[in-house]
């Protein structure tokens, strides 16, 4: 295909307006999967994926598409993540195609994830096509929308395309539009192999599966290749495209986007964003801007049954496989065992990795307090970064400690405004912004990523009762007075549910810490006391009393099946327990403990 019929684009748009419906109908529409193939939803394959309506992993898929001018054009189409925590792997990929459909959905409006996408395609110098979707419903309303579009975002939306990906109308526009709004790829055949890597994963039959958009040159089978980051080289064994079945093909020419495969064993060793060239005649200069992904959150992993770690490491392993932005180490507590210190690139991801391994795997897992990373400033000089707040060294090496920050959009109905600026205040926030949008606000705050990472999302959508969207982005590190608490039960430390709290702050929540854990923690033969501590000093107390008599008395012997039922229950709450010392403590603890009402 000539570069002139080419056309790369992506779609962006926030979570559930309509990214993966409109992607699934573009593909059926022009007949690149039959009927019989097309399972609901192509491009959400995995399960976790689909049970939460966001793609997790760019996928991509090349269409053939004769337009009403009858010519036969190509179309290159890259699904990225929707979520946050994917925003790096978002911006790569964006730089691999050359337009955007930005998708809005005509009964909501732009959101926070919208905004932090299109600035994503702005940033790669996007064509943008607005596409208003939804519109079969009863409260679109495309006008409204586009003026926010143009208010918002500042770009034209008086041509926007209007769109049922449900029902399909608008949909022959849309590709009309891909075809001749978005710009043709440029690139230089006769020049050496540049070629951007835009995704891997592993298979178990082809090995790493990477995924390429070539610049320049031309990419053919046995051809022996290098990646610029790490100076790998490779013996490409298969090229092809996805339609969206992988499909070999005899070469990958200028402005197309494909995969290759070449015996790779880890995913690693492919990181995205990299340039890929040949061995020999290489290009002489790397695609700007390279930089590997890097863990922001880090949490303790830990079978619940402590004959599971083999099985456990060996999921991790798995996983890890197929996740270059998924980093772990082997982590011994004195509390929980073995088990692994695993960072993630964000909550989500967190909570993605840890389903499959319960799921896939069937391995149940006590996960602790997720952390970010301190940077801690000793005495001597030396900066360190702290994983873990149970590594935290001696406080009188110290100088000072510096926590990360990051910079949160959030848009709100107005009528919920009250409580978001009260929801960022409570967790440290700087107001740096707020301006309005139609019956919208836009609040942006300056906020410890600390505070963000374990349930401030839960918190926000509860209180704007799921009205509110909110993207993010680091900005840095400062110091604050932070100091490690923790947590003693029946006098001994219990390492694991450690955390790093704000000084002004370690009061208030070593006494919601002591209190929930009471509810927790069911009653021994013994009392119990629940402390919360900073350094030696004893900042929070509850006592646990010990327990009366047998927890049966209660069912005064009469009823013999409920008296079972109640010893049942028991026996399997006892295997979602460990022992710390001689007290039980629920797995469910380490999480719900840290959770702020
Ligand atoms: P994504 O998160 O952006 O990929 O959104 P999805 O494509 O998964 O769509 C989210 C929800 O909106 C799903 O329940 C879709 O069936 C529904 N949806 C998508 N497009 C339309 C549309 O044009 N009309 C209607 N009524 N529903 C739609
Ligand atoms: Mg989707």
């Amino acid at each position: 295909t000539p570069l002139s019929h080419i056309r790369n684009f992506s779609i962006v748009a926030h979570i559930d307006h309509g990214k993966s419906t409109l992607a699934d109908r573009l593909i059926q529409s022009t007949n690149t999967v039959s009927a019989r193939e097309m399972k609901e939803q192509m491009l959400d394959s995995m399960d976790i994926e689909r049970e939460r309506g966001i793609t997790i992993k760019a996928q991509t898929v090349r269409i053939n598409y004769t337009a009403e001018n009858g010519e036969e054009y190509v179309l290159n189409l890259i699904d990225t993540p929707g979520h946050v925590d994917f925003a790096y792997e978002v911006s790569r990929s964006m730089r691999a195609v050359e337009g955007s459909l930005l998708v809005v959905d005509s009964t909501q409006g732009v959101e926070a994830q919208t905004l932090a996408n299109v600035y994503h395609a702005i940033e790669a110098d996007h064509e943008i096509v607005p596409v208003l979707n939804k519109i079969d419903l009863p409260a679109s309303d495309c006008d409204r929308v586009a003026e926010q579009i143009e208010d918002v975002i500042g770009i034209d939306a008086s041509e926007a395309i209007r769109v049922s990906a449900k029902t399909g109308q608008g949909i022959t526009e849309t590709l009309e539009a891909i075809v001749h709004k978005l710009p043709a790829p440029k690139g230089n055949p006769d020049a050496p192999l540049k070629a951007m890597l835009v995704d891997s994963w592993y298979d178990s039959y082809l090995g790493v599966i990477v995924l390429v958009r070539i610049m320049d040159g031309q990419l053919k089978k046995n051809d022996r290749i290098r990646f610029m980051q790490n100076g790998t080289v490779h013996h490409v064994d298969r090229i092809g495209v996805f339609r969206p079945a992988m499909t070999e093909i005899d070469s990958l020419n200028p402005g197309e986007i494909g995969f290759l495969t070449a015996s790779i064993k880890q995913v690693r060793d492919t990181r995205v964003g990299d340039t890929v060239t040949h061995e020999k005649n290489p290009t002489d200069k790397a695609l700007p801007g390279f930089k590997p992904s890097q863990p922001v959150v880090f949490c303790g992993l830990f079978p619940v049954d402590s004959a599971e770690f083999e099985d456990l490491r060996d999921a991790i392993e798995k996983l890890a496989l197929n996740d270059a932005s998924f980093s772990y180490e082997m982590e011994t507590s004195a509390a929980l065992g073995f088990g692994f210190r695993c960072g993630f690139l964000g909550l989500l991801h967190l909570e993605v990795i840890r389903d499959r391994i319960e799921r896939e795997y069937d391995i149940e897992l006590i996960t602790t307090a997720p952390s970010v990373i301190y940077h801690i400033h000793m005495k001597d000089g030396e900066m360190m970064e702290l994983h873990n707040p149970a590594d935290m060294p001696d406080l009188t090496l110290v100088d000072h400690l510096q926590e990360p920050r990051i910079k949160a959009t959030i848009l709100v109905p107005d009528d919920y405004l009250g409580d978001v600026l009260k929801l960022c205040q409570d967790r440290r926030g700087i107001q740096l912004d707020l301006t309005y949008a139609g019956s919208r606000a836009m609040v942006v705050y300056d906020l410890p990523l600390n505070e963000v990472v374990f349930d401030f999302y839960d918190r926000l959508k509860s209180v704007t009762k799921g009205y509110a969207s909110f993207d993010y982005q680091m900005i840095g590190y400062r110091e604050d007075k932070l100091v490690k608490m923790s947590i003693l039960v029946n006098d001994e430390p219990v390492d694991a549910l450690s955390t790093m709290v704000h000084r002004d702050r370690a009061e208030q929540r070593g006494r919601a810490m002591v209190e929930k854990l009471k509810d927790l923690i069911p009653r021994h033969m013994f009392k119990i006391p629940i402390q919360a501590a900073i350094g030696g000093k004893v900042i929070a107390r509850e006592t646990l009393s010990a327990m009366r008599k047998d927890v049966t008395a209660k069912c005064y012997g009469g009823d013999a099946t409920r008296k079972r039922k109640l010893l049942d229950k028991q026996k399997a709450g006892k295997k979602k327990m460990r022992q710390f010392g001689k007290v039980d403590i629920p797995q469910e603890a380490f999480i719900s403990a840290l959770k702020m009402d």
